[in-house]
């Protein structure tokens, strides 16, 4: 067949295809952190730099780290005073003391029926 023989004639490139690395441009990556107060934050490292256990979070200036559950600077050995902090952070002192009042009213009534 003579299309077969144009065909053959035809060489694409001249060796294998190879990628020059030195011409890459400086590969990156985004690392995801969380902070205490839920914020993610995703900076950009360089691939072949190791990145850092703990980043400032832009938003709140708390450290922050890459475990989304145990943020750094978030008591974990302490649920009471946790608990407490985030009740502070969402609520006035007004509120607050009502939901403690109400908190001591029921534990005294608990008490009381035992
Ligand atoms: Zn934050």
């Amino acid at each position: 067949m003579a299309s077969g023989n144009a065909i053959r004639g035809v060489r694409v490139g001249s060796g294998p295809i190879r990628a020059d690395e030195r011409c890459e441009p400086v590969a990156s990556r985004r690392i995801a952190y969380w902070c205490a107060r839920g914020h993610r934050i995703e900076p950009l490292f360089a691939a072949d730099a190791p990145a850092p256990s703990e980043w400032e979070c832009p938003r709140c200036g708390q450290p922050a780290g890459r475990d989304e559950k145990h943020p750094p600077g978030a008591p974990r050995s302490e649920p009471y005073k946790s608990h407490l902090a985030y009740v502070k952070e969402r609520r006035t002192e007004a509120e607050g003391a009502a939901i403690l009042d109400e908190a001591l009213r029921r534990l005294r009534q608990r008490r009381g029926e035992e």
